[in-house]
């Protein structure tokens, strides 16, 4: 399950941005952008999360969790589209000489911090 090391890099990168000043620090909120071709289980990932975020600043933090569709581009026409199933084979040329823009991430898009 490759879901608990996504979070733990997660709840690692949230751990290093509360500023040290801050006393008693807690993370309200976390906005997450997991592309659709990432494989990430998000109820995984969730359940992941929740083990290892007990007494840690992050223990009511809510994910929010977006999904980024995937966006292919024909190297040959530049044609770019959607894809929901990974079969690449580009629909104006028919080339399949493609690259993936995105579909693939993991990102943190923002950390907020309870007041
Ligand atoms: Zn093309």
């Amino acid at each position: 399950m490759h879901e608990m090391g996504i979070a733990e890099k997660i709840v690692e990168i949230a751990l290093a941005s509360i500023p040290e000043d801050v006393k008693d620090p807690k993370i309200e909120k976390m906005n997450l952008r997991i592309g659709k071709f990432a494989s990430v289980v998000e109820d995984s990932l969730r359940f992941c999360f929740s083990i290892i975020v007990k007494d840690t600043p992050l223990e009511d933090t809510k994910l929010i969790i977006k999904s980024v569709p995937v966006l292919v581009h024909c190297n040959k026409c530049g044609t770019e589209w959607e894809v929901d199933n990974p079969i690449f084979t580009c629909p104006e040329c028919k080339a399949t000489d493609l690259e993936m823009l995105s579909g693939r991430e993991i990102d943190i898009d923002s950390i907020e911090l309870a007041d």
